[in-house]
C-alpha cells in the first residue's frame, strides 16, 4: 500500500497510528487543523495543517499525493462538552467526514477506516458488547459517531466507498521510545487524571460514583493499549483493500476494571500514594463498557499484544513521568 491520509493524526491516537504505519515502513500525510492535536506528536509523515471541513484544503492535499486509503481521526471527542455544545459536536464530526468522503469520492479513493466508539452504544443492554447489540447514545458525541456510521453505509451503497467503523473502548498508554503519549487540554480521562495525581499535579483523583451495581460500586470499564488500537486500523484498511466487506468492529481488550481497580494499578505501577476521593456520577457514564472483540479477532486477525493493565499505565506513565507538561514545555 501506499501513502495512507491520516486526517487527526497530530492527536492521541493518530500520532500512535503514524508510529505504527512508520514500523511498518508506510507513508503517511497526517490533516490537522491542530485545534486539539499537537504538531510535536506527529513523527512520522508530512504534517498539513489545515481544517478537513474545507473542500480546497482536501482537494489540494488529494491533488498533490496518491493517497490509498484513509484514516479519519479528525474529532472532537468530550462528553460532556458535547452535552453543553451539541451543534459543535455535528458541526465539526460529520461535517469533516462529509468532506473527507467527498474529496474520496472525487478523487477515486476506495477505503476508509473511520475512528468511532463505544459510546454508539449508550447504556448497554448485556456484557460483553457485541457489534449487532443495540446503538442508542446517550450523548451527542455518541450520536456523531453513529450518525457517521450510518452515514458510511449509505455512501458504500451509493460510491462504493469501503469502511471499517472501529469502535473503541478506552484508549490508554502510549509509546515513550517513539516519543509520544496522552496530551489533552483539559485532560478528562481517567488514566491521565490518575498520572497526574501521582506526579502530584492534581490534588487528588475523584472518583465518579462509588454507588454503582459493580464489584466495588465503581464504574467499569475497558482499556485498550493505543498501539493495540493502531494496528487495528492497519488490518481494516488491509482487509477492505483485499476486497474484504464494509463493517462495525469492537476494539477492546475484552474484560473490564473499575475506577478503584485502576488506581490500585497505578500505585502499584508509580509506587505513588495516590489520593482518592468518592465524588458525584458523571452525567451520561454507563456503569460497565466491556467489548467483546471476537469479530475484530477473527475477521481482521486482530491479536492483542498489551494484555495487562499494569503494562498499559506503566507506558503512559513512562510518557507522562517524561513529559509533565505534555508537549507543550
Ligand atoms: N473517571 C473518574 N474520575 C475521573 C475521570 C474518570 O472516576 O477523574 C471514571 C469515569 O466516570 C469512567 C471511567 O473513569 O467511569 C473512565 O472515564 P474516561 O473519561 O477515562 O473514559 P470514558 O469511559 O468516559 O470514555
Amino acid at each position: 500500500m501506499g501513502k495512507i491520509l491520516v486526517a487527526g493524526g497530530a492527536g492521541y491516537i493518530g500520532s500512535h497510528m503514524l508510529d505504527c504505519l512508520s514500523m511498518r515502513g508506510m507513508d503517511a500525510v497526517v490533516a490537522d487543523n491542530l485545534s486539539t492535536g499537537h504538531a510535536a506528536a506527529v513523527k512520522h509523515g508530512e504534517l498539513i495543517v489545515g481544517d478537513i471541513r474545507d473542500a480546497n484544503f482536501l482537494n489540494g492535499i488529494f491533488s498533490k499525493h496518491k493517497i490509498d486509503g484513509v484514516i479519519d481521526f479528525a474529532a472532537f471527542s468530550l462528553v460532556g462538552e458535547s452535552c453543553s455544545d451539541p451543534l459543535k459536536y455535528y458541526a465539526n464530526n460529520v461535517t469533516g467526514t462529509i468532506e473527507l468522503l467527498r474529496a474520496m469520492h472525487r478523487h477515486n479513493v476506495g477505503s476508509i477506516v473511520f475512528s468511532s466508539t463505544a459510546a454508539v452504544y449508550g447504556e448497554p443492554e448485556k456484557q460483553p458488547i457485541e457489534e449487532t447489540d443495540r446503538t442508542l447514545p446517550t450523548n451527542p458525541y455518541g450520536e456523531t459517531k453513529l450518525a457517521i456510521e450510518r452515514m458510511l453505509g449509505w455512501c458504500a451503497e451509493a460510491y462504493g466507498i469501503k469502511y471499517a467503523s472501529l469502535r473503541y473502548f478506552n484508549a490508554a498508554g502510549a509509546d515513550p521510545a517513539f516519543g509520544i503519549g496522552e496530551d489533552h487540554s483539559p485532560e478528562t480521562h481517567l488514566i491521565p487524571i490518575v498520572l497526574k495525581a501521582a506526579l502530584g499535579k492534581r490534588s487528588h483523583v475523584g472518583i465518579y460514583g462509588t454507588d454503582y451495581h459493580t464489584k466495588d460500586g465503581t464504574c467499569i470499564r475497558d482499556y485498550i493499549h493505543v498501539l493495540d488500537l493502531a494496528n487495528a486500523h492497519l488490518l481494516a484498511l488491509e482487509f477492505l483493500e483485499k476486497g474484504g466487506e464494509s463493517g462495525v468492529f469492537n476494539l477492546g481488550n475484552g474484560s473490564g476494571f473499575s475506577v478503584l481497580e485502576i488506581i490500585e494499578a497505578a500505585r502499584r505501577v508509580t509506587g505513588m500514594d495516590i489520593p482518592a476521593r468518592p465524588e458525584a456520577r458523571r452525567a451520561g457514564d454507563p456503569s460497565v463498557l466491556v467489548a467483546s472483540n471476537e469479530k475484530a479477532a477473527s475477521v481482521l486477525g486482530w491479536k492483542i499484544e498489551h494484555t495487562s493493565i499494569e503494562d498499559i499505565i506503566a507506558s503512559a506513565w513512562e510518557w507522562q513521568s517524561a513529559h509533565p507538561e505534555g508537549y507543550g514545555k
